[in-house]
């Protein structure tokens, strides 16, 4: 049967692709090697350092953002190497076991999933490696799994502080482009980024923002590569072409996408994200459920997770607002499966998405006998016009 209406994809990525992205994406595949390719691949490859906010190196590769946290550690360390992990949530954890299976030997700093990263555990961590055998920092800034951000500045300074050489991996596959993030100023090596979350993209494409340091490690690291090697792509990146066929028709979203953020302005950009998290939690406090991240300065502005009720599915919950409302919200991963869910508020989103989605999310919660207080949509739509600024002329 039709559902009418637009299908409401409110979990933390893939993001809804606004027309204009998908619009640009809609146009004949050109020679990749021909002159006309050049400026697309150029454009791509400068656009993506305003967004990273880099003078340096920005790789663009045909893959999901697993392929970008792959590219990281293969390209930077060698086998054996000891890397230092942070288990903010089921993504820290994948990239964890991914690190182990490519020949690393990773050390994960165990925690409750309800906060970031704590720059203090980490430094007392490299305090304590006096041969500097960790080669290298990894964190995830928005933990996807959990609603909850990472102060990675401040774990450069305790990285610093330590006196540690360790290089510094961030994650910022569900932040870039949604939460401040600043690759050269925070002192960040490697910064992994993907398409299908802030960017407003489908998925296909990820990246790999790299510092010099880097850059330096990468000549000396041992790891056989060949597909995801820095090396290969420097030459041809230089004049906007690539060492194998990129995915062309996702370059031309790339630049649409970079042109809207910068239209929006990337400030701009990330208040918007931080207001709809407040209203969000503003929404969850009055249903009288609880946010997933108790760590005040650590809440998302791009996800909310929460906890559901004891002895309530949140699957059956989730399974409820997507027959009815035809929404989408995102399920509990790995050791929080079926206890909470997440609502995504990323990307091209509004008051009005927003609204939406918390009054699918409230609706659903009666529909599934979940105990709740009536009044949290209320709640946020009270915040978000109390808040409310005009965009364009009255
Ligand atoms: C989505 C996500 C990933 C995985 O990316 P894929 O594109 O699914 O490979 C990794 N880390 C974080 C923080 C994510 O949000």
């Amino acid at each position: 049967m039709r559902t009418a209406g637009r299908h409401f994809l409110q979990i933390p990525g893939p993001s809804t692709v606004p027309d204009r992205i998908l619009r640009a994406i809609d146009m004949p595949t050109i020679d990749h090697r021909g002159p006309a390719f050049a400026a697309v691949g150029k454009r791509a490859l400068d656009g993506m350092k305003t967004i990273f906010k880099t003078d340096s190196y920005v790789f663009i590769y045909p893959a999901s953002g697993t392929g970008a946290w792959e590219a990281a550690l293969v390209n930077a360390l060698s086998p054996g190497d000891k890397v230092l992990m942070y288990e903010t949530g089921h993504f820290a954890t994948l990239w964890c076991e991914l690190a182990e299976r490519v020949g690393l030997q990773p050390e994960l700093i165990e925690s409750d999933w309800r906060a970031g990263a704590d720059p203090d555990r980490i430094e007392e961590r490299l305090r304590a490696d006096k041969a500097n055998d960790i080669k290298a920092v990894c964190v995830v800034h928005n933990e996807t799994s959990t609603g909850s951000v990472s102060p990675v500045s401040a774990i450069r300074r305790a990285i610093d502080a330590a006196g540690h050489p360790a290089l510094f991996m961030v994650d910022t596959i569900s932040s870039l482009a949604s939460i401040d993030y600043r690759h050269d100023d925070w002192g960040v090596d490697i910064t992994v980024g993907g398409s299908q979350k802030g960017l407003m993209l489908p998925p296909g494409l990820s990246f790999n923002a790299v510092s010099e340091k880097a850059m330096a490690a990468s000549k000396k690291a041992t790891t056989s590569i060949s597909y995801w090697s820095w090396d290969a792509m420097v030459g041809p990146n230089k004049n906007g072409y690539f060492p194998y066929t990129p995915a062309t028709n996702m370059l031309y979203g790339l630049n649409e996408a970079i042109d809207m953020l910068n239209e929006e302005g990337l400030e701009n950009v990330f208040a918007r994200h931080t207001r709809h998290g407040e209203a969000t939690r503003t929404a969850v406090r009055a249903w009288d459920l609880e946010v997933l991240c108790n760590r005040q300065g650590h809440e998302s502005g791009v996800l909310t997770a929460v906890m559901m009720p004891d002895g309530h599915s949140a699957d059956a919950f989730r399974a409820k607002t997507l027959a009815h409302f035809d929404l989408s919200l995102g399920n509990g991963l790995s050791k929080i499966a079926d206890k909470v869910f997440r609502i995504g508020h990323l990307g091209d989103f509004n008051d009005l998405t927003l609204m939406a989605a918390l009054s699918g999310v409230e609706m659903g919660l009666d529909l599934a006998g979940v105990p709740y207080r009536a009044g949290g949509a209320q709640a946020a739509m009270n915040q978000l016009k109390d808040t409310a600024t005009a965009k364009t002329a009255e």
